[in-house]
């Protein structure tokens, strides 16, 4: 992470602990025995960056910082970032022993406590795009950008499974099933590169652990009330994944299990992520954490002893760092914390700083200082935008919207709004509406895109449209918020504000397009019939162009919701698979060559557009390759996707079962509707085996031209991934 020119050691390698030449356990088997308790306190400290001043660190032998969220030097750009950090590492260094701190921030979209960092969509956006390898170079901007400023470890990812809408840190999920925020753990390898004293490598985090979002009610740091079987399989899948991705540390989250606060649960940090899961970093408690394990205010012997018990190696007490030291000093000499915990944890977080290259290269990396924002990252943020665009709505395929020789109307709150975009956690904590970092709103996107010959025209309320315009976009939604803030326990539709900018549009006749910029599923149902069309664009970012790159189809729809959507806020806790009935299902995204969604029985698996190519097979337009998988296929599952047969008729499709499984039985198609004639019918069998690829090659009878919607059901037993090319 940090610079290979500018530090060159005093004397080199005079310790074994300084020698880099020596495996990593060596160094800290060497360094452990030199250190005091209070040196060993440090360590284990994590103080606020404005808390502390320079001989703090010094003196206190202080083991980490943090910047809370928006907590930035001034003027806040990477610079003076860069700066800060080098003059504080420079204190943790004047002391007998030298070690390095580390210094953490929530990058959690980006660099976003720095004011010119670029914006990436927030995390279930980029659970829309469902591209693993996307989010991968996505982690790896945000770690250049990062470590241009000295910072060595992120807060990130956040791999909750929001299981209730109604959460304010739902747009922080990847997704409401282990599914995606397991894929998406990609972003990991992303932010650690190959190896953490790489160029530009920063630690990860995987936070919250765990089952954050899985409280009742959706309540922020409340209680997730499940057994022990549901919280693994639904809340541990990703945790499991960031292990085996070598995450650096694992953050501790604020709710409880079962009435008892995450930071107390011995079981779950000791026995499960370290034990089981063979979790080698180190555990951090969340802001304040431990201060909420007894209810009562301020810390307490009990809370700090339990806490650091329970497993906490380094324990994030952003103001109070001298009463946490003091009261863990008390807590190990009355024998209540043994050293041997106390030496664990040092072992963790040293062997962490270790690997990071600290002892080597404790300063900023400068040359990665003008990677902040640069056009490559905001090319690669742009394109992260487009592919979490999700088309839910298009009547009449009003979208996409011609770019040249139209008149094109523009309204809503978050039209020409970069702080709404990108949503909270953007240089503030909570985030803010306005010019908050520079960017290009949406309203400029589509300014950009358009051909001299269009006119677009502005005005946030709608006011001045008339029926000369032949489209109307209106960009509504959500404010910014972040964590309990955002929390919402009763109505979950639009504002007032919004309902009268879409009603303002619809009144003069003019068909209305909504992009819904909102950290999560919206209660629309009642609107959507007087909506033209409705795609929702998440929290974008600052590269609003992707959003408007989509609406003129510079680039198509291909993003897949996240989120089962509620058809009404009752039906919070909605989630795929449990019966209810969604206005759109887990998985739904229209391409432009489809018009109507499947019922909700039918998930649609893509929708890319399938076309015929050389007059024989199927290839979608995204899979140069050999096809894709497209989903499970089992007994009683409908399946449906989008089909361009282009001019070619009859259709050849391949029908390809990977299966782990033991698999026998009949795949159906059908077109466009679930009850007409079948098309093909295709019979599978497969004895199992991830390899044993079996293939089944059938002619859709009948003379199709055109777009449809294909209909598959699996009849017969077993059944795991179908592959349709
Ligand atoms: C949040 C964490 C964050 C921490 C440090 C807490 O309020 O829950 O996600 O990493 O603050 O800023």
């Amino acid at each position: 992470a940090m610079a290979s020119v500018g530090f060159v050691p005093a004397t080199a390698a005079a310790l074994p602990y300084q020698d880099p030449s020596l495996p990593v356990a060596t160094r800290v088997a060497d360094l452990l025995p030199r250190m005091t308790l209070d040196e060993k306190l440090g360590q284990m400290t994590q103080a606020e960056r404005a808390a502390v001043s320079n001989a703090d660190i010094t003196n206190f032998r202080l083991g980490s910082l943090l910047s809370g969220g928006g907590s930035a030097p001034s003027p806040n750009n990477a610079t003076s970032w860069a700066n800060m950090y080098d003059n504080f590492q420079n204190a943790a260094l004047a002391t007998p022993l030298g070690i390095p701190m580390v210094y953490g921030v929530d990058a959690v979209h980006g660099h976003n406590n720095v004011i010119g960092a670029t914006i990436f969509p927030h995390n279930i956006g980029l659970g829309a795009t469902r591209d693993q390898a996307l989010v991968q170079s996505i982690g790896r901007a945000v770690a250049e950008e990062v470590s241009g400023t000295g910072i060595d470890w992120d807060f990130a990812p956040c791999l909750c499974v929001a299981r209730n809408d109604r959460w304010g840190r739902t747009y922080e999920s990847f997704g409401e099933k282990p599914e995606l925020p397991t894929q998406m753990a990609s972003i990991i390898t992303g932010l650690q590169g190959s190896a953490l004293n790489g160029p530009a490598s920063v630690m990860a985090t995987a936070k919250h652990y765990v089952g954050d979002g899985g409280t009742t009610n959706g309540t922020d740091q409340g209680n997730t009330q499940l057994t022990e079987a549901e919280l693994r399989a639904i809340h541990l899948p990703p945790f499991q994944e960031a292990v085996r991705r070598n995450v650096g540390s694992v953050m501790i989250s604020y709710s409880s299990w079962n009435g008892v606060k995450l930071h107390g649960q011995q079981f779950l940090i000791t026995t499960v992520l370290k034990g089981e899961l063979g979790f080698s970093g180190f555990v951090v408690s969340d802001w304040n954490g431990i201060d909420q394990i007894d209810g009562a205010a301020g810390f307490t012997a009990t809370e700090v002893r339990t806490a650091v018990n329970a497993g906490i190696d380094m324990v994030m007490v952003p103001n109070d760092w001298r009463n946490f030291i003091s009261l863990l000093r008390t807590e190990v000499q009355a024998g209540r914390v043994t050293m041997a915990r106390i030496d664990d944890a040092n072992r963790r977080i040293l062997t962490k700083k270790f690997e990071l290259g600290l002892f080597e290269r404790p300063l900023t990396d400068r040359t990665y200082t003008s990677t902040v924002g640069n056009a490559a990252h905001r090319s690669l943020a742009r394109q992260a935008v487009q592919k979490s665009q999700v088309l839910l709505k298009n009547a009449g395929n009003v979208l996409p919207l011609a770019t040249a020789n139209n008149r094109i109307f523009v309204a809503g709150k978050s039209a020409d709004n970069i702080g709404n975009q990108s949503g909270g956690w953007t240089v503030s904590w909570q985030g803010g509406s306005g010019n908050v970092t520079p960017g290009t709103s949406i309203l400029q996107g589509i300014r950009n895109t358009v051909a001299a010959s269009t006119v677009v025209t502005y005005n946030q309320s709608g006011a001045g449209i008339d029926s000369s315009y032949r489209a109307a976009i209106a960009v509504v939604g959500e404010t910014p918020y972040a964590e309990g803030a955002g929390d919402r326990p009763g109505a979950m539709g639009l504002d007032t504000a919004d309902l009268n900018t879409i009603n303002t549009l619809r009144a003069s006749g003019v068909p209305v397009i909504v992009v819904l910029v909102s950290g999560r599923p919206l209660d629309i149902a009642s609107q959507l019939p007087n909506w033209n069309a409705l795609m929702a664009a998440w929290l974008p970012g600052t590269e609003g162009q992707g959003v408007a790159d989509v609406l003129f189809n510079v680039a198509a729809p291909t993003g897949k919701l996240p989120m089962t959507w509620m058809s009404s806020a009752s039906q919070q806790p909605i989630n795929d698979g449990d019966g209810k009935a969604p206005l759109f299902a887990y998985g739904f995204g229209l391409s432009y060559g489809t018009t109507q969604p499947p019922p909700s029985a039918f998930s649609q698996i893509q929708a890319e557009s399938y076309t015929t190519q050389s007059g024989t097979q199927l290839e979608t337009t995204t899979d140069t390759g050999g096809g894709q998988d497209v989903g499970h296929i089992a007994p009683g599952d409908n399946l449906a996707y989008n089909l361009a047969f282009g001019s070619t008729s009859p259709a050849t499709v391949v029908t390809r079962i990977a299966s782990g499984a033991t698999v026998s039985g009949t795949i159906q198609y059908r077109l466009d509707s679930t009850t007409g004639p079948i098309i093909a019918s295709v019979p599978v069998s497969s004895t199992g085996g991830w390899q044993n690829w079996i293939s089944a090659t059938t002619t859709l009878s009948g003379s199709a031209t055109g777009d449809h919607l294909v209909y598959l059901t699996f009849t017969g037993t077993g059944g795991d991934f179908v592959n349709i090319n």
